[in-house]
């Protein structure tokens, strides 16, 4: 998927500030961070949104979490807390087209959100 700038990260034709990367996961910061830590954790493969998951993907989504707690904590955010966000479709603000998790924190974050 050349065209999808997510995949481009993952193989590496874009750069990006990767703070994790395994065979399945990889997990970059954000190009216009909303909080002091902003990093995003992604599939390798490509999946559009939390539409196009699959029952068999039920592993993959929970390693994604996984992996976003393990950030938080090398962040130094686990104990003051943080938000992991999923945009989906239009209406849930989803901007780009490969699956993501927002992970969020460094600062009070508001509720509900806009
Ligand atoms: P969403 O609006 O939930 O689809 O989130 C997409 C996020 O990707 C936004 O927060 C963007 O700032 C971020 N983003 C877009 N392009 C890049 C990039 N090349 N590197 C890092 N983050 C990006």
């Amino acid at each position: 998927m050349n065209d999808c700038i997510f995949c481009r990260i993952s193989e590496g034709a874009i750069p990006a500030t990767l703070v994790h990367a395994d065979p399945d996961i990889i997990a970059f910061r954000d190009i216009d961070p909303q909080a002091p830590t902003h990093v995003l954790v992604i599939p390798r493969r490509h999946v559009g949104s939390a539409n196009d998951l699959e029952a068999s993907d039920t592993e993959l989504v929970g390693r994604l979490v996984v992996v976003a707690r393990s950030i938080a904590r090398t962040e130094g955010i686990a104990e003051s807390g943080y938000r992991l966000v999923v945009n989906t479709g239009a209406d849930g603000g989803q901007s780009v087209g490969h699956l993501h998790l927002h992970l969020l924190g460094g600062r009070g974050l508001a509720w509900p959100p806009g």
